[in-house]
């Protein structure tokens, strides 16, 4: 399957990407994860990628769009893949429209996590993530791991992301309703759309989604 996933920061994108790529086969591809990845390795697209989202805003189109298309070229993404956070506006929802096009393939589905906003600020506001593996995902309050700053998975450290904190979480937000929602109503045209709740346990989120997808493969 061929599946896009969208929803606020803080909604659990990256952890309920993570289950579900493990459910269903396919690669995770996060976009937020591979700029995390070159920003450690200290790369050049690291060093350009950091600037903008240290200030919670999106990263130019022309360096994003063509690594999330190195990335899904990868033989691992060739039956199928995963997006998580990309794409992130309309522009790289009609880029991606077009090269899957251009391979004879189509998205299956796009998943769209949705949750109110106020419990979207206390979500990021208390999560934690591992620095070894940032599908290990921790919250202070809701899913606090055994010790303290200490991943229970693989026991590294955990941290909060340098954009997890409050002022650029609202900067954030507002990004995500002018430049991301809108590819709601691009893919609602296209009929690929499903909407669940975002809320309640992990598992049950993952359920709730399973389901969704089942139908719409079936
Ligand atoms: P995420 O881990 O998905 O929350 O992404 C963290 C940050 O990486 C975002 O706030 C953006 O600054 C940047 N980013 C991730 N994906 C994209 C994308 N598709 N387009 C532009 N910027 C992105």
């Amino acid at each position: 399957m061929r599946i896009v996933l969208v929803g606020p920061p803080g909604a659990g994108k990256g952890t309920q990407a993570a289950f579900l790529a493990k459910n269903l086969s396919i690669p995770h591809i996060s976009t937020g994860d591979l700029f995390r990845a070159n920003i450690s390795q200290q790369t050049e697209l690291g060093k350009l990628a950091k600037s903008y989202m240290d200030a919670g805003n999106l990263v130019p189109d022309e360096v994003t769009i063509g690594m999330a298309k190195d990335r899904m070229a990868q033989a691992d993404a060739e039956n199928g893949f995963l997006l998580d956070g990309f794409p992130r506006n309309v522009s790289q929802a009609e880029a991606l429209d077009e090269a899957l096009k251009a391979d004879g393939q189509k998205l299956d589905a796009v998943l769209d996590l949705e949750v109110p906003e106020d419990e979207v600020v206390k979500r990021i506001a208390g999560r934690r993530i591992c620095r070894n593996d940032s599908s290990h995902v921790f919250h202070v309050t809701y899913s606090p791991p055994k010790q303290q700053d200490v991943c229970d998975v693989c026991g590294g450290e955990l941290y909060q992301r340098g954009d997890d904190k409050e002022e650029t979480v609202r900067k954030r937000l507002d990004v995500y309703h002018r430049e991301t929602e809108p590819i709601i109503d691009h893919y609602k045209a296209q009929g690929l759309v499903v909407t669940i709740s975002a809320l309640g346990k992990v598992d049950e989120v993952t359920q709730r989604a399973m389901s969704a997808l089942q139908g719409e493969s079936a």
